[in-house]
């Protein structure tokens, strides 16, 4: 997006990454359906920023979720907006859009310089290294966005924390955000069930900070413990809890449609000749890995006590013990601190040096809220270079 700002402004503009090829993420984002953006209204939209809303608030407003659409579209490419409010490019694919977006830039001069692994400065000048030795480059002005530290395989290896800090500048640690969250199984479960989904089911989840959080969605089953848009979604408050107090106790809700006295009043339905399990089944639709989990959670007493058994499908409790690693996240918080920044995304103490994309510490759901602050950050700079060139 900056190369894009700068380009068109008639600049002369270089792309350098470690990669052989651009956007190895961002076609790995459209490889389960590439969700670009949201529909929801912007108010709704902000508050997914959480922590950072106020710093990015001016950027997003200057490129809101329908300019983001039309930017695509004028890419050649449309939008549709699916049942959840996400916004998906067409086909829901991302390599068309990255084609398209890279024969335009080169269309207006970008070159694209590929395996330059940046490795810092020398004296002012970047400094490369490729395959042909280390190389040195001058720049008026430069544009770091390299990316968090999730899947380090696709480039954003996060490796820019130590040369950046090494110069004085505050970087928040990264941590995985959109990630899974381990707990223990026992081996039956984890055999039988990694893999299967838990849907519909609520999170019912309250922090030493005294919020409380209530979200319904959908959860997987993993080896390791929970993974899925659910328990992605409260990655940050559930994060925080682990780091603080060593673990996080999240309930629940197995049956998020009924009330606990629908539940009780169904479960005291007479049983006939039916198991536990078939009744279970039969009047409360519970069956699976929500069986399972039962099982797992209440000993076979616990489970003939039909008031323990509808007070524990309302609120199971597991216990989360760490979250998986970074390299396993779809993105990641931390970065780059705001404070080191002016309102043009340049570094204060670095006049000419911007910073973009994910690297900065911010962090969001997924929901295509993650892309529209990299594309949007990431013209923020450009626009920010450009005035900044303009004022040399
Ligand atoms: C599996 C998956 C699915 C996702 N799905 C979605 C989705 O549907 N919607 C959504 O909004 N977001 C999604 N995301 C997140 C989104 O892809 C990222 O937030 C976004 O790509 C970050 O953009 P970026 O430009 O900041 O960094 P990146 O896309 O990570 O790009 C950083 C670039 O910098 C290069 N680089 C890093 N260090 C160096 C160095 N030292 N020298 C040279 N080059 C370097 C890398 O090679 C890389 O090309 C997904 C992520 C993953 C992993």
């Amino acid at each position: 997006m900056a190369s894009e700002v700068l380009s068109q402004a008639g600049l002369n503009v270089s792309v350098y990454d470690a990669m052989p090829s651009a956007g190895r993420k961002f076609l790995m984002a459209g490889k389960g359906g590439m969700n670009i953006t949201h529909s929801e209204p912007f108010a709704q939209f902000l508050s997914r920023y959480g922590a950072r809303r106020a710093e990015l608030e001016p950027i997003l407003n200057d490129f809101l979720p329908d300019a983001l659409r039309a930017w695509v579209q004028g890419l050649g490419i449309e939008t549709f907006v699916g049942t959840s409010g996400r916004v998906f490019p067409n086909e829901m694919k991302a390599a068309p859009l990255l084609r398209a977006w890279l024969h335009r830039l080169r269309s207006n001069g970008v070159q694209f310089r590929m395996r330059h692994r940046w490795l810092g400065w020398v004296e002012n000048d970047l400094r490369f290294d490729t395959p042909d030795g280390e190389r040195i480059v001058q720049a008026d002005a430069v544009v770091l966005a390299l990316g968090g530290g999730s899947w380090p395989q696709l480039g954003s290896t996060g490796i820019w924390q130590s040369i950046l800090s090494q110069r004085g500048i505050a970087v928040e640690p990264l941590k995985p955000a959109n990630c899974g969250f381990e707990t223990v199984w026992s081996d039956y479960f984890r055999e039988r069930f990694a893999g299967q989904p838990l849907k519909p089911v609520s999170i019912l989840f309250s922090n030493q900070l005294g919020e409380s959080f209530n979200q319904q969605g959908e959860l997987t089953v993993a080896e390791y413990g929970l993974e899925g848009g659910l328990i992605y979604a409260l990655s940050a408050p559930v994060r925080e809890e682990i780091a603080a107090r060593g673990s996080a106790l999240i309930q629940l809700d197995l049956l998020p449609d009924r009330s606990l006295a629908n539940i009780i009043d169904r479960l005291a339905k007479p049983r006939g000749k039916d198991s536990l399990s078939n009744h279970l089944r039969k009047r409360l639709g519970i069956s699976g890995a929500k069986a399972a989990l039962l099982r797992e959670t209440l000993s076979a007493a616990e489970m003939d006590d039909p008031a323990k058994l509808a007070i524990t499908l309302k609120a199971l409790p597991i216990t989360l013990t760490a979250t998986r690693p970074i390299a396993e996240a779809i993105s990641s918080a931390g970065g780059v601190s705001f404070t080191e920044l002016d309102q043009q995304l340049m570094l204060r103490k670095f006049p000419g040096l911007f910073v973009a994309g994910e690297m900065l510490d911010w962090e969001a759901p997924t929901g295509g809220y993650l892309l529209t602050a990299c594309l949007a950050t990431g013209r923020a700079a450009g626009l920010g270079a450009l005035a900044w060139l303009r004022q040399q």
